[in-house]
Parts: structure tokens; sequence; C-alpha cells
């Protein structure tokens, strides 16, 4: 659409009538919200960067700096990997302060407060001990189920390699495996595709302020826990840490409501935690509680991994629960798997990914270089692997469909997964002998001599937690470097071909078993030359490749470096793990994003960064901002509220002042004086509730209360069921003690930078733009503002503007 256009549109649309979509509905001329896009994007002349400015056009020039050249953003044409999906809707972060919220908060008693303040506190150790409890039962159906399968195998093999039969024991590795690998397919395709992966990018973008479908539900937190313990027994390359982040968020968001709308009771607690902004900090608690137990360190995983890489928000009274959180969850684990290995009072089991102590490597300076060179080598590595993922994710959005297809897929990589292990144990001759201090589970013989084992038949059949351990703790001479290369090779590319099956899946310890591997060659390297020097231990090598791999694949630093030092108890590696760590981010933020956020842009998420796009101090508000404003009055006709709600798919309308239009205006570029803003979750409920007046001047009765709205709390009314009659369209609604009557507003010649820190300071959906006489003059939503990124990529910087559509697919 030109310029021209879209200003005839404008001028179309913002004739002063009255109710701005009632008069298009009455005209029979339908709403197309898409008409209504930010100023920006006509206004573009061509493509600049911050090198070859492009001087902004005079409308979109900052008046004090008139000379100024400033950043244009490119508007990508509509395309499934550089769209953002209209799919997903914001949440409401910011807290709605009407009257109806102020008269229930002014009967508060300061022993209520404090009542509310430790009901939290109970939530929140509630939230980790269930976490907790099924992080146990996942990791005892792993242990379990492993040793029955992998001691079957073993007994298979050995009978068959006397007797030269070993295609049985292959094809009854394939036959588990895939049974194991279809049902987790199932579960997720056909079940809950949002269970799909490891959860984290959703539960970041949830945390982001998108609300995404079915996320928290309890059938997701079913498929979810039962889906990545048979893609675990499946053997393939995944872990199922990961998934745990987004099991205790769903937990948090179950808990903390006090009612299952999945299951339809409702247990007539907890209701003032009913709103957007409680349940944020809930699932916040959740997702650090699913972490903790998974890596059994609470405060790395707990608190910094929530803070680096899960929330957008934080506050000190967030930390203390989620500190806590963290704790009971970690605690509790460690409680229940030690009773189950017979060690109660022990307390041996940290977390579901145990690396066993490293007891006191000496640490020489001399290796700091090494570390930083394993930082560069685990990023680049890192960006080859979210490269390599993209793509292949760019293939299966592209060409791999229909249900049965991605079932046929997994079925596909796990088949090649156990044949290139079979391959590997068959053709590999790396015999060891069985010592004591290399802990194999199931050591088989193949055609090693008596009193050996095949250390890469070890490496195969076990679980991929296992073989991390084995590499961060076997004695020198355990592996030879062959056997490592090429377990590394083909474990790396497996991993990255599974990461994004329809599966539940972790990345963590694909990652950190590919790092453990390189990083052992390292050590092993590093071991004949200096011929057995103490500070040369393959095994702490193993431990930071392990750290660069998944430092160079999601791009965690801080959470994951003292995640490492909490889990092996060794402190003197830290500045070694955070260098590497460093580098590794460094290097791999060069050339792409970390894979989280790969597939946050993958699926279309409108996720807000922490930062605005740099340099965008000149673009101003007035630019990006929706007009005409759709406005209600502040005691509107019924039949103009079901009009606005049936002909727009607005979430939010600015209530205005009775007689907006007042005054002569030419062109309409005010849409009346503002009163406050009410949302269409609200319009809807109160359309249920039918709190109609006959007066225009307003409704007497006492208003709705606050727990009617809480009890309809997440899911609204459908609006197309409830029904009107003639009578009741014609009367009044009185929206003043439901708006919000101090919504946030902004000026319009405000920068897009300031506009943004709004948003993502303050967890913003909706910010209304004022003109220099405080009237109405646009819109600007999350979403709206999400479209503005700044690329930066090698270097460079490109400044683009994502259109808005299509559907996104989570994950
Ligand atoms: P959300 O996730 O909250 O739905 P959104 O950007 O999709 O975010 P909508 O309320 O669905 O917001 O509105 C869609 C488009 O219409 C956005 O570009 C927004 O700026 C604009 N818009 C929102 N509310 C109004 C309104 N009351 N009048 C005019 N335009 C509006
Ligand atoms: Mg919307």
């Amino acid at each position: 659409m030109d310029t021209e256009t879209q200003t005839l549109l404008n001028d179309q649309h913002s004739k002063p009538k009255q109710g701005l979509s009632l008069t298009n509905a009455e005209n029979g001329v339908s709403f197309d919200p898409s008409q209504f896009q930010p100023r920006v994007r006509d206004r573009h002349i061509s493509y600049g960067s911050i090198n070859g400015a492009v001087p902004l056009p005079e409308n979109n020039r900052d008046p004090e700096m008139p000379g100024q050249q400033a950043v244009v953003f490119r508007r990508l044409p509509q395309g499934m990997l550089s769209t953002l999906s209209s799919e997903f809707e914001s949440l409401d972060y910011e807290l709605c302060e009407n009257k109806i919220f102020k008269e229930e908060e002014s009967k508060k008693s300061p022993g209520s407060i404090t009542k509310q303040n430790a009901t939290r506190w109970v939530v929140v150790f509630f939230i980790g001990v269930c976490t907790a409890l099924i992080a146990c039962t996942i990791d005892i159906c792993v242990v379990e189920m492993t040793k029955i399968k992998y001691g079957f195998l073993k007994k298979y093999i050995e009978k068959c390699v006397k007797e030269n039969c070993l295609y049985i024991p292959y094809l009854q590795w394939l036959g588990i495996s895939c049974g194991f690998a279809i049902l987790a397919s199932v579960l997720v395709t056909y079940g809950e595709p949002v269970a799909a992966g490891s959860g984290i990018p959703l539960v970041k973008c949830y945390l982001n302020g998108i609300n995404v479908h079915r996320l928290h539900r309890l059938k997701t937190l079913f498929v979810k826990a039962a889906g990545v313990t048979c893609s675990v027994l499946g053997g393939l390359a995944v872990g199922k840490e990961g998934p745990m982040v987004h099991s205790g968020a769903a937990v948090a968001a179950g808990l903390s409501q006090g009612k299952s709308t999945s299951l339809g009771f409702d247990f007539g607690i907890l209701k003032a935690f009913r709103c957007d902004q409680e349940k944020r900090d809930f699932v916040t608690g959740g997702a650090a509680a699913g972490v903790a137990a998974a890596f059994g360190a609470p405060i790395g995983s707990g608190v910094l991994f929530s803070l680096e890489e899960g929330s957008s928000f934080w506050n000190q009274n967030i930390t203390w629960r989620i500190f806590f959180c963290s704790m009971v969850s970690a605690f509790t684990l460690n409680v229940v798997l030690s009773t189950y290995h017979g060690q109660l009072g022990i307390l041996a089991y940290d977390g579901l990914l145990n690396f066993g102590k490293f007891p006191d490597i000496p640490f020489a300076l001399l290796e700091l270089p090494i570390f930083i060179a394993m930082g560069i080598i685990g990023g680049l590595a890192g960006a080859l692997f979210n490269q390599m993922n993209y793509h292949i994710s760019v293939f299966r959005r592209r060409f791999i469909l229909s249900r049965w297809a991605k079932v046929l897929e997994v079925i596909v990589v796990c088949s090649v997964t156990v044949s290139v292990g079979f391959i590997m144990i068959y053709f590999v001759d790396d015999c060891k002998p069985l010592g004591a201090k290399d802990a194999v589970e199931f050591p088989i013989q193949m055609f090693c001599e008596d009193g050996q084992f095949n250390a890469v038949a070890a490496m195969w059949l076990q679980t991929p937690e296992a073989s991390v351990r084995a590499l961060f703790h076997d004695q020198p001479g355990t592996h030879n470097p062959l056997s490592v290369g090429l377990f590394f090779i083909t474990y790396f590319f497996l991993a990255c071909w599974t990461y994004g099956l329809s599966i539940s899946s972790g990345i963590f310890i694909p990652a950190l078993l590919s790092g453990a591997a390189w990083g052992r060659l390292v050590g092993l390297g590093l071991y004949r030359l200096t011929q057995g020097a103490a500070w040369a231990d393959p095994g702490k090598y193993a431990l930071i490749g392990a750290a660069s791999q998944l430092g160079g694949i999601a791009r965690v630093t801080l959470s994951l470096a003292v995640i490492l030092i909490e889990t092996t108890g060794n402190l003197s590696l830290g500045l070694g793990l955070m260098l590497t760590l460093l580098t590794a981010k460094f290097v791999g933020d060069f050339f792409n994003a970390g894979i989280y956020d790969m597939n946050v842009q993958l699926a279309g998420l409108p996720m807000l960064p922490w930062s605005a796009p740099p340099m965008c101090h000149g673009t101003q508000a007035q630019y990006i901002m929706s007009k005409p404003v759709v406005v209600l009055k502040e005691v509107e006709r019924v039949s103009t509220v079901i009009s606005v709600l049936e002909d727009t798919r607005h979430q939010g309308f600015p209530v205005i002042f009775e007689d907006r239009f007042s005054g002569s205006q030419a062109k309409q570029t005010s849409f009346g004086v503002l009163r406050g803003l009410i949302l269409r979750s609200q319009l809807k409920i109160l359309l249920k509730e039918k709190p109609f007046c006959s007066s225009p001047t307003g409704s007497t009765r006492p208003p709705i209360p606050l727990e009617t709205f809480r009890m309809y709390y997440p899911r609204y009314p459908a609006f197309e069921d409830i029904h009107f009659t003639e009578e009741e369209r014609a009367s009044y609604l009185d929206l003043r003690p439901y708006m919000n009557p101090t919504p946030y507003t902004v000026p319009k010649h405000a920068s897009l930078h300031r506009t943004f820190q709004l948003f993502r300071a303050l967890g913003l959906r909706h910010l209304i733009v004022t003109d220099d006489n405080n009237e109405v003059a646009g819109m600007i939503t999350r979403k709206t503002l999400a479209r503005y990124r700044a690329r930066i990529c090698c270097g460079a910087i490109d400044f683009v503007e994502l259109p808005l559509g299509g559907h996104g697919v989570p994950p």
C-alpha cells in the first residue's frame, strides 16, 4: 500500500463520527486491522544501515535535530520465517487499578496483606515439592527401564557374538528404541504439540508477555513428562533436563490458581493470584524449580538460569521466592532419590544430572589461553550447530507438515541413531580392561579378550547422562582418541538432527555430551604432550569442552558457570569456566542467535528483547502508532460495544469523555479526551454478566465484584455464545467502574526508544499515544513494537520491520 492510499484510507476512517468502528460497521465497511499498520512502513523510502545512512522523510525527522540522519527500518516481505505470528496474543502484566479493585484494596487490613504474602511462600513451597516429585518420577522411570533395556541387549549381544547372530540384538535394539520413540512422538504430535522440544523458548516467551495457548495445561504437563521419558528410553540424542523447566512452569501455573479449568474444579482458594502478573511470578519460580531439580544446583540453575535465560521481569521479592522454590525443589529431589536408592539420610542425589564431584585438580596459569581457545571452538561449533538446526527446522516447517510425517521422521532419526551406534560398536576396536574405577554399567565384551570390555559399546549402551559422567571421570587411558572423535562427530550431527523433532526433548545433555567428547580429546592430547602432567587431566578438559559447547549453542554464561561449579564442587575451575563460557558466547553471537532465540524467531513469537533497537531515538511514537483509534464512551450503548467486539479484533479500547469531538477538526487526528482503557476480556465478561442500565448517564446499581472477573480468568466467555434481546442492545453499559482509569500514555513525539523502555520495564500490553492537547491520538501494542528489530550479525546491523500474520508453529 503506498503512502497516498494509506493516507486516503486513514482520512476515510477518521471522519468525526460517533464511535469509529461502529460507524464503519453501520456503513457496512468491515474493519480490517491490517489496514491500520504503523506509519513507519509507509514512509520508508529506502533501507538505511548505520553506515549508509539514509535521511528520514521530513515528517519522521527529529524536530530537535533537523539535520539528523537516522535509522530507517526495512520492511520485510510477508513470509513464514520473517513474520511475527498474529496467533499469539499478549498477556496483561499491568495491574488494572479500576474502581472495583480499589474498593477491594481499601477493605484489606494489614493482617490480610501479611496473610497473602505468607500464602505466596506456601504456594512456592508446594511448587518446589511437586516439581521435584515429577522430576523424580521421570528419573526413576528412565533409570529402571534403561536397566531392563540395556541389560536385555547386553545379554543378547554377548550370546550372539559367540553364535554369530549379531543382527538379532541389532533388530531388538532397533525395535525397542523405535517403539519408545514412536510413543514419544505420538504423544506429542497427536496429543499436545505444544509439549514438543524443551519448552524453554515457550516459557521464556510466556514470561516475556506472550500468551502461548495450552502451555500450562495439565495435559501438556503429562505429555511433557511421559514424552521425555519415552524419548530418552528411545535412545535418541536428547536429555530430560531442559523439559523440566516447562514442567516446573506448568506446575506453578496450575498450583498457584487453586483451580483446574481442564478438570473443571475450583478449590475456591488463591483467588487473589488469578491474574497474569501474579501467575507470571509463580511461573518464574516453577521454571527455576525445574532447572534446580534437573541440576541439583539451586543458585546456578534455579535463580541464575531464570534470571539469565528465562525471566523478562525481575525484582527482589521474586529473587527470594525463586531461591526458596529452587532450594525446596533440589532438596525434595535429593531426599526422594536418596531414599529410593536406599541412602536415606545421606542425601547423595543432587539432581537428575549428577556430574559427580571433581577432586581438587591443580589449575595452571598457562591453561587460561587453552580455555579461551576451547571457548572459541565451542562458540564456532555452537554457531554451526544452530545454523544447521535452523536449516533443518526450515525444511521441517516447509515439508514435514502432516502428523504422520512427523512421526515417520522420528522413526527415521531413531533408526539412524541405533544403526550408527551399532556400526561403531561393531567396527571400532576399542578394548579396555575392566577396571574398578571406571563405573561402566553394562560392560560388553564384544570381540575383546576376557577381562576387557568394548569402550564404544559402553558409550552407546547407557543413558547420555551416564556417558557425560564417564567422559568426566574415567581414567586417562579408558577412551581411545579415535573412538571418542568418531563418537563426537556422529553425536554432534545426530543431536542437531534430533533437536526440533516432534518429541519432548532437551538440548542440555546432547550439547554437554558432544562437548565433553571433544573436550576429552583436547585433554588426551595435552595429557600425552605433557607426559601425564597433573594439570592435564582429560576429565577436566571434558568438563571445559562440555561447558563451551553448551555455551556456544544456548549462549548461557553466568548460570552455566555457577551450575558447573555447584555440581562438580570444584571452585578452582570457576575462572576457567567463566573465561571459556564468555568466549564461547561472544564467538557464537558474532555469527547467529542462540538456539532458544532462533526457535522463538522461527515460530514467529513476538518477543520483546531486553533493549530497544539501537539508534532509534529519532523515530517518534506517532510514526509507529495505529490510528484511527477505536474508542468507547464512558457509558456506551450495548449495541455499540457488541459491534466493536464483532468488527475489530483489538484487545484494548481507550475510554473517552463523551463529547470527544468538540472543536473543529478538518482532519481527525485525535479521538477524544482520555478517561481510561478497557480490555476486550473485561468487555466479554461484562456482556456475559449484563450489568446494563437504561440511562445514558450511568448505572446506579453496585458494580460487578472483582471476584467475578477472577472467576472467569484465564478463559473468558465466548462472545458468540452470548445472546442479547433487542431491549438489552438498546440499553447502556457503564464502563467507569471497570476500566483502568490511569492507563500509561506517551506523547506522540516520544521516541521509539522511550516507548520500548516503557513496554519492557512495565510489562505493558497497550500504550495510548496522546497529542499536544492530551487527547487520544493513537495506539501502540507490544506486538507492534516487537516488529521493529535490529539484527546484528558478523559486525553488521540490519534494521527491519517484521510483517504480522501467518500461523506460528511452536518450536
Ligand atoms: P495483542 O497481542 O494484545 O493482541 P496486537 O498488536 O495484536 O496485540 P490488537 O489489540 O489485537 O493488538 O490490535 C491489532 C492492531 O490494531 C495493532 O496494530 C494495534 O496497534 C491496533 N490497535 C489495538 N487497539 C486498537 C484500537 N483500540 N484502535 C485502533 N487500533 C488498535
Ligand atoms: Mg491481537
